[in-house]
């Protein structure tokens, strides 16, 4: 599968049917597996023998969309988890123990700011929060001997802010420490991570890789290239008690980060992916590179009209040339960043409702990069109970809007949001 386009692993990669099996890949709906002999279900409770025995830690309806997942972002790979914030903490907490510290972009999703800046200080895992336009010296001086991992969001949701990818890699190689990338907004389609250096990468497929908005899911992805053997990383070069000593770095190679996500962590934690939703997800994925490059091509067209409206105070798209994360934009997602441009209507949060509520085709919902054109007002929703003031040190302005454009036609889109601009401003 190696060599094929990505477009092509998006439809062919984790699953080649042999003679008269299902051309589609079903759905194992079950929970356990058969054997012949207790001889043979212990050596697969041992890791000494691969096969599945419970779907907490292995399906093959996910392990179908593992693999493809693997091959599109050029890892060793893969493991399906619940949720894009089960993947980001288990991520984390494979090679992180309490007592250890992280590195992390501040430009990073909401949900995973709580994460690192509260759940996990509370177990005792403390994270520095950096620019993601850090340079090598920032990121230097907030690493502590303790560190044991860097985080960032290769385009983060809401604020567009593109991470310097290679600049974060390079810190935490000198480090000894693997850089973990959220790569949700861009998907494998317009950035893969660990062309840059990323060593672990991590998707909430709730998002762009499902495009349909019918599961939430989330995804690790390990590249196999970072060497653990450099004394910090106990956990997989030691022996593992709770598996009558398995070494992980000896017993799967470069697939031991991954490996012992799911024999340990998903074990332990049990926050797998249902096979349904790994079906459904399976299926989005099929046309992930046909949506992606329109969701792009319809949010320049959108950024481009809102930029040239005199009824428009601001726009946020990385694409548009003069925007300030588009340099970087330009190196990491040449082919485009994603659907999400964020803009402001003259006359603030009043005129910022008035055209939420004006929009025909459009829906309001909490959620983005959905294949149906939508959109948020953090103030009056996400972010309502917070003052004009608290907003601005929040980063979210009052009138911000963030519209998740859609694979509608563009000329619907427009109109659409040309009849709403309209009613909010007069
Ligand atoms: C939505 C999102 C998450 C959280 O994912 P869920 O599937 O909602 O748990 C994490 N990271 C990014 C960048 C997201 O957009």
């Amino acid at each position: 599968m190696k060599d094929y386009q990505l477009d092509t692993l998006c439809i062919h990669a984790g699953y080649q049917p042999k003679n008269g099996e299902p051309r589609v890949a079903p759905i194992v709906q079950s929970t356990t597996y058969v054997y012949e002999s207790s001889k043979e279900m212990g050596a697969l409770f041992d890791l000494q023998e691969d096969g599945f025995f419970y779907t907490r830690l292995a399906n093959p309806t996910n392990d179908v969309v593992e693999k493809k997942i693997a091959a599109l972002e050029g890892g060793v790979g893969a493991l399906l988890t619940s949720s894009g914030q089960a993947a980001n903490l288990m991520a984390v907490l494979n090679i992180c123990p309490a007592g250890s510290h992280v590195v992390s972009s501040s430009a990073i999703y909401g949900g995973t700011f709580n994460l690192f800046y509260k759940t996990m200080k509370e177990m005792g895992i403390e994270t520095t929060f950096v620019s993601p336009s850090a340079t090598a010296e920032e990121l230097r001086a907030a690493m502590r001997p303790n560190t044991r991992a860097v985080f960032a969001e290769t385009l983060a949701n809401p604020s567009l802010a593109v991470a310097d990818l290679e600049v974060f890699a390079q810190a935490a190689h000198e480090q000894g420490v693997p850089l973990i990338v959220d790569n949700t907004f861009p998907t494998p389609i317009n950035c893969r991570p660990m062309e840059f250096g990323a060593d672990i990468v991590t998707h909430s497929t709730t998002k762009y890789m499902d495009g349909h908005a019918v599961q939430v899911g989330g995804v690790i992805v390990d590249s196999g290239k970072f060497n653990w053997d450099n004394g910090k990383f106990p956990m997989l070069t030691q022996p593992d008690e709770s598996y009558h000593g398995i070494v992980y770095t000896q017993h799967f190679g470069p697939a031991a980060y991954i490996a012992k996500c799911r024999t340990h962590l998903m074990r332990d934690i049990g926050a797998q992916a249902a096979p349904m939703n790994a079906f459904l997800l399976n299926l989005g994925l099929e046309t992930l590179a046909l949506r992606m490059e329109r969701h792009c091509s319809n949010a320049l067209k959108v950024a481009q009209f809102l930029e040239a409206d005199p009824r428009v105070a601001w726009v946020d798209y990385p694409d548009l040339e003069g925007n300030p994360n588009h340099a970087l934009a330009k190196k990491y997602m040449p082919h485009g960043t994603c659907g999400v441009v964020s803009f402001g209507v003259k006359g603030g949060r009043e005129a910022a409702t008035k055209f939420m509520d004006s929009l025909e085709m459009a829906s309001v919902v909490t959620h983005v990069a959905d294949l149906r054109t939508c959109c948020l007002h953090p103030a009056s929703t996400t972010h309502r109970q917070m003052s004009d003031e608290q907003l601005k040190e929040a980063g979210v302005a009052p009138d911000l809007i963030r519209l998740s454009v859609g694979i509608e036609n563009p000329e619907d889109i427009l109109a659409d949001i040309g009849q709403a601009l309209e009613k909010a401003t007069h």
